[in-house]
Protein backbone atom coordinates (compact mmCIF):
# COMPACT_ATOMS: atom_id res chain seq x y z
CA UNK A 1 0.00 0.00 0.00
CA UNK A 2 0.69 3.84 0.75
CA UNK A 3 0.36 4.79 -2.57
CA UNK A 4 -3.31 6.24 -1.95
CA UNK A 5 -4.00 10.05 -1.08
CA UNK A 6 -4.66 11.07 2.70
CA UNK A 7 -7.64 13.04 3.09
CA UNK A 8 -6.85 16.96 4.36
CA UNK A 9 -9.24 16.00 7.13
CA UNK A 10 -10.64 13.46 8.98
CA UNK A 11 -13.09 11.11 7.26
CA UNK A 12 -15.57 10.10 10.10
CA UNK A 13 -17.51 7.35 8.36
CA UNK A 14 -20.76 5.99 9.59
CA UNK A 15 -21.22 2.12 8.78
CA UNK A 16 -25.44 1.71 9.19
CA UNK A 17 -27.97 -0.31 8.21
CA UNK A 18 -30.95 -1.20 10.84
CA UNK A 19 -30.78 -4.67 9.77
CA UNK A 20 -28.65 -7.27 11.13
CA UNK A 21 -26.18 -9.74 9.14
CA UNK A 22 -25.75 -7.52 6.05
CA UNK A 23 -21.72 -7.02 7.08
CA UNK A 24 -21.82 -3.98 8.90
CA UNK A 25 -19.09 -5.04 10.93
CA UNK A 26 -16.90 -7.41 8.32
CA UNK A 27 -17.11 -4.38 6.18
CA UNK A 28 -16.22 -1.76 8.85
CA UNK A 29 -12.87 -4.10 10.49
CA UNK A 30 -12.43 -4.89 6.59
CA UNK A 31 -12.18 -1.54 4.96
CA UNK A 32 -10.16 0.21 8.23
CA UNK A 33 -7.30 -2.51 7.89
CA UNK A 34 -7.25 -1.91 4.17
CA UNK A 35 -6.76 1.93 4.66
CA UNK A 36 -4.34 1.20 7.31
CA UNK A 37 -2.73 -1.37 5.00
CA UNK A 38 -2.24 1.60 2.30
CA UNK A 39 -0.46 3.88 5.16
CA UNK A 40 -3.40 5.88 6.89
CA UNK A 41 -4.11 6.04 10.16
CA UNK A 42 -7.45 4.99 11.05
CA UNK A 43 -9.89 4.27 14.10
CA UNK A 44 -12.50 1.93 14.71
CA UNK A 45 -15.17 2.73 17.15
CA UNK A 46 -17.59 -0.32 18.30
CA UNK A 47 -20.84 1.10 18.89
CA UNK A 48 -22.56 -2.62 18.50
CA UNK A 49 -22.92 -3.90 22.58
CA UNK A 50 -21.98 -7.14 20.99
CA UNK A 51 -18.40 -6.24 20.23
CA UNK A 52 -18.58 -7.96 17.06
CA UNK A 53 -15.85 -5.40 15.71
CA UNK A 54 -13.85 -5.30 18.91
CA UNK A 55 -13.51 -9.08 18.51
CA UNK A 56 -12.79 -9.05 15.11
CA UNK A 57 -10.09 -6.93 15.65
CA UNK A 58 -8.39 -8.73 18.22
CA UNK A 59 -9.01 -6.24 21.35
CA UNK A 60 -9.58 -6.88 24.94
CA UNK A 61 -13.11 -6.46 25.44
CA UNK A 62 -14.47 -8.27 28.46
CA UNK A 63 -16.44 -5.65 31.01
CA UNK A 64 -13.76 -4.38 33.22
CA UNK A 65 -11.46 -2.86 29.83
CA UNK A 66 -12.32 0.99 29.17
CA UNK A 67 -14.77 1.51 26.83
CA UNK A 68 -16.95 3.59 24.41
CA UNK A 69 -19.66 3.33 26.78
CA UNK A 70 -17.67 5.20 29.50
CA UNK A 71 -16.92 7.93 26.88
CA UNK A 72 -20.50 7.99 25.94
CA UNK A 73 -21.99 7.71 29.35
CA UNK A 74 -19.18 9.00 32.09
CA UNK A 75 -17.33 11.65 29.59
CA UNK A 76 -14.63 9.73 29.98
CA UNK A 77 -11.58 10.53 27.53
CA UNK A 78 -11.94 8.50 24.11
CA UNK A 79 -8.13 8.56 24.30
CA UNK A 80 -8.31 6.93 27.27
CA UNK A 81 -10.15 3.86 25.67
CA UNK A 82 -8.25 3.07 22.61
CA UNK A 83 -6.17 0.52 21.94
CA UNK A 84 -3.38 -0.46 19.26
CA UNK A 85 -4.69 -3.14 16.63
CA UNK A 86 -2.00 -5.67 17.06
CA UNK A 87 -0.36 -6.95 13.63
CA UNK A 88 -1.71 -3.92 11.96
CA UNK A 89 0.01 -0.83 12.03
CA UNK A 90 -1.73 2.47 12.24
CA UNK A 91 -4.83 0.76 13.28
CA UNK A 92 -6.62 1.61 16.34
CA UNK A 93 -10.03 0.61 18.11
CA UNK A 94 -12.21 2.10 20.80
CA UNK A 95 -13.95 -1.30 21.97
CA UNK A 96 -17.33 -2.26 22.79
CA UNK A 97 -17.82 -4.12 26.01
CA UNK A 98 -21.40 -5.66 27.03
CA UNK A 99 -22.47 -2.54 29.52
CA UNK A 100 -23.04 -0.40 26.38
CA UNK A 101 -26.53 -2.62 25.69
CA UNK A 102 -27.84 -0.29 28.52
CA UNK A 103 -26.31 3.01 27.60
CA UNK A 104 -28.96 3.19 24.91
CA UNK A 105 -31.64 3.78 28.38
CA UNK A 106 -29.04 5.23 30.20
CA UNK A 107 -28.49 8.30 27.36
CA UNK A 108 -31.76 9.44 26.85
CA UNK A 109 -31.49 11.30 30.45
CA UNK A 110 -27.81 12.89 29.50
CA UNK A 111 -27.62 16.04 28.63
CA UNK A 112 -26.39 16.68 24.81
CA UNK A 113 -27.62 12.74 24.57
CA UNK A 114 -27.73 12.68 20.82
CA UNK A 115 -23.72 14.98 20.76
CA UNK A 116 -21.71 13.15 22.94
CA UNK A 117 -19.72 10.69 20.74
CA UNK A 118 -19.60 13.80 18.36
CA UNK A 119 -17.77 15.94 21.27
CA UNK A 120 -15.81 13.06 22.24
CA UNK A 121 -14.14 12.70 18.81
CA UNK A 122 -13.84 16.37 18.74
CA UNK A 123 -11.71 16.50 21.98
CA UNK A 124 -9.33 13.36 20.75
CA UNK A 125 -6.10 15.04 19.69
CA UNK A 126 -4.35 12.39 17.94
CA UNK A 127 -4.27 12.90 14.00
CA UNK A 128 -6.40 10.36 12.12
CA UNK A 129 -7.15 9.90 8.57
CA UNK A 130 -10.66 8.15 9.22
CA UNK A 131 -12.77 6.77 11.40
CA UNK A 132 -14.91 4.27 10.76
CA UNK A 133 -18.17 3.71 13.71
CA UNK A 134 -19.58 0.22 13.53
CA UNK A 135 -23.47 0.71 14.17
CA UNK A 136 -25.63 -1.70 16.03
CA UNK A 137 -28.56 -2.95 14.31
CA UNK A 138 -31.08 -0.23 15.43
CA UNK A 139 -31.85 3.11 15.11
CA UNK A 140 -31.43 3.97 18.49
CA UNK A 141 -29.55 6.91 20.56
CA UNK A 142 -26.43 5.00 19.89
CA UNK A 143 -26.53 4.98 16.05
CA UNK A 144 -27.89 8.95 16.13
CA UNK A 145 -24.77 9.54 17.76
CA UNK A 146 -23.12 7.71 15.49
CA UNK A 147 -24.91 9.76 12.42
CA UNK A 148 -24.34 13.14 14.58
CA UNK A 149 -21.01 12.54 14.94
CA UNK A 150 -19.84 11.39 11.05
CA UNK A 151 -20.11 13.05 7.77
CA UNK A 152 -20.41 10.26 5.71
CA UNK A 153 -22.87 7.33 5.80
CA UNK A 154 -21.46 3.81 4.99
CA UNK A 155 -24.11 1.34 3.89
CA UNK A 156 -23.58 -2.32 3.13
CA UNK A 157 -26.19 -4.25 1.09
CA UNK A 158 -26.54 -7.92 1.49
CA UNK A 159 -27.16 -9.03 -2.06
CA UNK A 160 -30.56 -10.71 -0.70
CA UNK A 161 -34.67 -10.82 -1.13
CA UNK A 162 -35.46 -7.78 0.02
CA UNK A 163 -31.99 -6.12 0.27
CA UNK A 164 -33.39 -2.41 0.30
CA UNK A 165 -36.39 -3.20 2.49
CA UNK A 166 -36.31 -1.09 5.67
CA UNK A 167 -33.44 1.17 4.13
CA UNK A 168 -36.41 3.65 3.47
CA UNK A 169 -36.12 4.04 7.51
CA UNK A 170 -32.74 4.73 7.55
CA UNK A 171 -32.56 7.04 5.16
CA UNK A 172 -35.48 8.89 6.78
CA UNK A 173 -33.46 9.07 9.57
CA UNK A 174 -30.28 10.37 7.91
CA UNK A 175 -32.60 13.34 6.89
CA UNK A 176 -33.91 14.30 9.91
CA UNK A 177 -30.37 14.28 11.51
CA UNK A 178 -29.07 16.58 8.35
CA UNK A 179 -32.25 18.88 9.21
CA UNK A 180 -31.97 19.17 12.62
CA UNK A 181 -28.06 18.39 14.23
CA UNK A 182 -25.65 18.18 11.43
CA UNK A 183 -26.02 19.33 8.28
CA UNK A 184 -22.64 17.67 6.94
CA UNK A 185 -24.28 14.40 7.13
CA UNK A 186 -24.54 12.30 3.49
CA UNK A 187 -25.21 8.91 2.53
CA UNK A 188 -21.42 8.64 0.85
CA UNK A 189 -20.83 5.10 0.03
CA UNK A 190 -22.88 1.87 -1.20
CA UNK A 191 -21.37 -1.38 -0.63
CA UNK A 192 -22.77 -4.48 -2.43
CA UNK A 193 -21.77 -7.48 0.55
CA UNK A 194 -21.78 -11.47 -0.15
CA UNK A 195 -22.40 -11.11 -3.74
CA UNK A 196 -22.62 -14.37 -5.23
CA UNK A 197 -22.07 -13.84 -9.54
CA UNK A 198 -23.48 -17.19 -9.99
CA UNK A 199 -27.03 -16.24 -9.11
CA UNK A 200 -29.14 -14.14 -10.67
CA UNK A 201 -30.96 -12.95 -7.45
CA UNK A 202 -27.06 -11.10 -6.73
CA UNK A 203 -27.34 -9.59 -9.76
CA UNK A 204 -30.84 -8.57 -10.09
CA UNK A 205 -30.40 -6.73 -6.64
CA UNK A 206 -27.03 -5.12 -7.75
CA UNK A 207 -29.31 -3.95 -10.26
CA UNK A 208 -31.64 -2.89 -8.36
CA UNK A 209 -29.52 -0.79 -5.49
CA UNK A 210 -27.63 0.53 -8.37
CA UNK A 211 -30.23 2.32 -10.48
CA UNK A 212 -31.70 3.44 -7.04
CA UNK A 213 -28.33 4.95 -5.81
CA UNK A 214 -26.22 5.24 -8.78
CA UNK A 215 -23.19 7.16 -7.92
CA UNK A 216 -22.68 6.01 -4.11
CA UNK A 217 -22.77 2.53 -5.21
CA UNK A 218 -18.74 1.45 -5.29
CA UNK A 219 -17.49 -0.68 -8.66
CA UNK A 220 -16.46 -3.22 -6.20
CA UNK A 221 -19.12 -5.90 -4.73
CA UNK A 222 -17.58 -7.80 -2.01
CA UNK A 223 -17.97 -11.36 -3.03
CA UNK A 224 -19.33 -14.35 -0.37
CA UNK A 225 -16.33 -15.75 1.30
CA UNK A 226 -15.38 -18.49 3.72
CA UNK A 227 -12.52 -16.81 4.28
CA UNK A 228 -13.89 -13.40 4.82
CA UNK A 229 -16.59 -15.52 7.53
CA UNK A 230 -13.75 -17.60 9.12
CA UNK A 231 -11.14 -14.60 10.16
CA UNK A 232 -12.81 -12.73 13.09
CA UNK A 233 -12.38 -16.32 15.02
CA UNK A 234 -8.96 -15.40 15.24
CA UNK A 235 -9.10 -12.32 16.03
CA UNK A 236 -7.87 -10.96 12.80
CA UNK A 237 -9.28 -8.99 9.22
CA UNK A 238 -8.96 -11.23 6.26
CA UNK A 239 -6.33 -8.90 5.30
CA UNK A 240 -4.09 -10.33 7.47
CA UNK A 241 -5.55 -13.75 7.95
CA UNK A 242 -5.34 -14.85 3.88
CA UNK A 243 -4.12 -11.37 2.43
CA UNK A 244 -4.18 -13.47 -1.12
CA UNK A 245 -7.87 -14.11 -0.52
CA UNK A 246 -10.66 -12.90 -3.14
CA UNK A 247 -12.50 -11.44 0.01
CA UNK A 248 -9.17 -9.59 0.72
CA UNK A 249 -8.43 -8.14 -2.37
CA UNK A 250 -12.17 -6.90 -2.86
CA UNK A 251 -11.87 -5.22 0.22
CA UNK A 252 -8.46 -3.21 -0.58
CA UNK A 253 -10.17 -2.89 -3.82
CA UNK A 254 -13.42 -0.73 -2.17
CA UNK A 255 -11.12 0.84 0.06
CA UNK A 256 -8.84 2.43 -2.50
CA UNK A 257 -12.21 3.30 -4.44
CA UNK A 258 -13.53 5.35 -0.60
CA UNK A 259 -9.43 6.93 -0.56
CA UNK A 260 -9.40 7.92 -4.63
CA UNK A 261 -13.30 9.33 -4.22
CA UNK A 262 -12.42 11.66 -1.29
CA UNK A 263 -14.96 13.11 1.19
CA UNK A 264 -16.53 15.14 -1.74
CA UNK A 265 -20.28 14.31 -2.68
CA UNK A 266 -20.31 12.37 -6.07
CA UNK A 267 -22.20 14.20 -8.84
CA UNK A 268 -25.66 12.24 -8.81
CA UNK A 269 -27.04 12.02 -5.69
CA UNK A 270 -30.26 10.06 -4.53
CA UNK A 271 -31.28 9.96 -1.30
CA UNK A 272 -34.79 8.32 -1.82
CA UNK A 273 -35.67 4.67 -2.11
CA UNK A 274 -39.41 4.46 -3.35
CA UNK A 275 -41.29 1.94 -2.36
CA UNK A 276 -40.00 1.26 1.24
P1 LIG B 1 -23.68 -7.06 10.77
O1 LIG B 1 -22.58 -6.34 11.47
O2 LIG B 1 -24.41 -6.20 9.78
O3 LIG B 1 -24.63 -7.73 11.73
P2 LIG B 1 -21.65 -8.98 10.04
O4 LIG B 1 -20.55 -8.18 9.45
O5 LIG B 1 -21.45 -9.42 11.46
O6 LIG B 1 -23.03 -8.23 9.88
O7 LIG B 1 -21.89 -10.24 9.10
C1 LIG B 1 -22.88 -11.19 9.40
C2 LIG B 1 -22.32 -12.60 9.18
O8 LIG B 1 -22.00 -12.77 7.82
C3 LIG B 1 -21.03 -12.86 9.96
O9 LIG B 1 -21.04 -14.18 10.38
C4 LIG B 1 -19.95 -12.63 8.93
O10 LIG B 1 -18.78 -13.38 9.19
C5 LIG B 1 -20.62 -13.09 7.65
N1 LIG B 1 -20.13 -12.37 6.46
C6 LIG B 1 -20.04 -11.02 6.29
N2 LIG B 1 -19.57 -10.72 5.08
C7 LIG B 1 -19.32 -11.91 4.46
C8 LIG B 1 -18.82 -12.27 3.17
N3 LIG B 1 -18.48 -11.36 2.27
N4 LIG B 1 -18.71 -13.60 2.89
C9 LIG B 1 -19.09 -14.54 3.79
N5 LIG B 1 -19.56 -14.25 5.01
C10 LIG B 1 -19.68 -12.96 5.36
MG1 LIG C 1 -22.31 -5.98 13.53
Amino acid sequence: GGSLPRPDQTRIMVVANQKGGVGKTTTTVNLAASLALHGARVLVIDLDPQGNASTALGIDHHAEVPSIYDVLVDSRPLSEVVQPVPDVEGLFCAPATIDLAGAEIELVSLVARESRLSRAIEAYEQPLDYIFVDCPPSLGLLTVNALVAGAEVVIPIQCEYYALEGLGQLLRNVELVRGHLNPDLRVSTILLTMYDGRTRLASQVAEEVRSHFGQEVLRTNIPRSVRISEAPSYGQTVLTYDPGSSGSLSYLEAAREIALRGAAPQQEQHSTVEGT
